[in-house]
């Protein structure tokens, strides 16, 4: 039988998204938060999760902070003028330096990542130890401290009390669903910080808080097709709550079968070991219908790439997206301008963004190209257009999930395989080999 699977979103720019996750709560399970961005929104992270209560959980988002990434994600470039001279100047992004306030050792991490990344000589025992402590104090308090400071949380207070006789606590909805281990990323085998991961381990394992602890894998891909590797990963990372995976370079439309079969060993083999549930970080609907072998949820964004290469810049622009539910896939801007172009995209959805180009492509209007143009015209803003995107998204992954959450495997491949039936007839626009692929890795046993 099928194994429900939940499915959070990763939020990934919260200004965009926020009216879609309050408007479609019930199009999704629950929130995957960086930290930063918790950091720096916390009180509108209040306001929202009061208002949908969906559980959450928190991405500390420590590895950033030891690769290359943290001089393009932790940072920016400044221009400053100094008597009439222009010069640039790096400095934090205003969300890491909020997060970075709530570390112990806050000066000397700021001043440090403002130059570079952190060294691996930096976490002598009482640096490390401090460090996971401020990560985990912050996952644990920082909504319950809006709480408290939050007029809306008096005001339910007093409301309750005078309609129901009784005081609603918000404590258990602000509190994350766990807490995540900070973590940094092992790029091969012989990683210098695999130690520092296990040292970090072992410290939260004495952090004491009654919240349930989530350990990260944190690998690059062909990792988990590293059997010595793996044994030893799977003894040291051993009794936690439950295991986030996160693969640096998994990309399930352009992995092949046997980078994704690798991906389903990994995943069997750390349910049969540990028997706890696993979160697939970055995973999107191919993690779905993995649920049988063992994964619980997955969390994906709106916005951003559904994958994510570690050594690969951060998330850059919000961006049109539009999901076509019979290839699985999603299409850019321009992608989609030319599907709409050819096909009638409401055989498959009736979301306002489908009924309104189907409308227009029925309508008098003659060029097809200027219909289409309407939806991506200079007057819409970014905002609009991008909220169209997402809604269309958000109601197709629901379907999709629900009918996962309803069938088996084997019910799973012959959708599939009628799916790439239904996608051959849009061949040019989209491309479905992947499908191939996913049936190939769903049917492995
Ligand atoms: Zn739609």
């Amino acid at each position: 039988m099928p194994k429900k699977i939940d499915y959070y979103i990763r939020i990934g720019r919260f200004t965009h998204e926020r009216e879609v996750l309050e408007e479609f709560v019930e199009n999704y399970d629950g929130l995957n938060i960086p930290a930063n961005i918790l950091a720096y929104y916390s009180k509108a992270f209040y306001v929202l999760i009061s208002k949908i209560k969906h559980s959450y959980f928190i991405d500390p988002q420590t590895y950033v902070f030891a690769s290359r990434l943290s001089n393009d994600v932790v940072t920016r470039t400044v221009e400053i003028e100094e008597e009439g001279k222009k010069r640039e100047e790096r400095t934090l992004k205003k969300s890491y330096d909020k997060l970075l306030d709530f570390y112990q050792d806050s000066q000397f991490l700021k001043d440090t990542l403002k130059n570079g990344p952190l060294s691996i000589a930096y976490f002598n025992d009482i640096k490390l130890k401090d460090f996971v402590n401020s990560s985990l104090n912050f996952q644990q308090e920082i909504l319950l401290e809006e709480s408290e400071k939050s007029a809306i949380s008096k005001y339910d207070r007093i409301y309750a009390g005078t309609e129901n006789h009784q005081i609603i606590d918000q404590t258990n909805i602000m509190k994350p669903a766990f807490l995540t281990l900070p973590y940094f990323y092992i790029e091969n085998d012989s990683s210098p910080w695999y130690k520092i991961n296990i040292s970090i381990l072992n410290i939260a394992k004495n952090y004491r808080t009654d919240l349930k602890k989530y350990a990260v894998f944190c690998l690059e891909k062909t990792l988990i097709s590293n059997t010595k590797f793996i044994v030893k990963l799977l003894s040291d990372y051993q009794g936690f709550d439950g295991y986030i995976v996160f693969i640096s370079g998994f990309d399930q439309w352009s992995n092949s079968s046997s980078e994704l079969k690798n991906f389903k060993k990994f995943i069997e083999l750390l349910h049969d070991t540990y028997k706890k549930p696993i979160i697939h970080n970055y995973g999107t609907i191919l993690s779905a219908y993995l649920n049988e072998i063992g994964i619980s949820c997955f969390s994906s964004g709106i916005y951003i790439n559904n994958s994510k290469n570690i050594d690969e810049e951060g998330m850059g622009r919000v961006k049109f997206r539009y999901y076509v539910p019979s290839s699985h896939s999603i299409l850019n801007q321009n992608e989609s301008k030319n599907y709409f172009l050819k096909f009638d995209p409401t055989s498959e959805c009736t979301c306002n963004l489908c009924e309104y180009i189907k409308k227009q492509k029925t309508g008098n209007i003659p060029q097809d190209l200027v219909i289409i143009d309407r939806i991506f015209r200079p007057g819409n803003t970014l905002k609009q257009i991008t909220r169209k995107s997402s809604k269309h998204f958000l109601i197709n992954m629901k379907k999709e999930i629900d009918f996962v959450n309803e069938h088996n495997s084997t019910e799973y491949i012959e959708r599939l395989t009628n799916d790439t039936g239904m996608s051959n007839n849009y061949s040019g626009v989209v491309t479905n080999s992947h499908l191939r692929r996913w049936i190939d890795v769903i049917g492995d046993t």
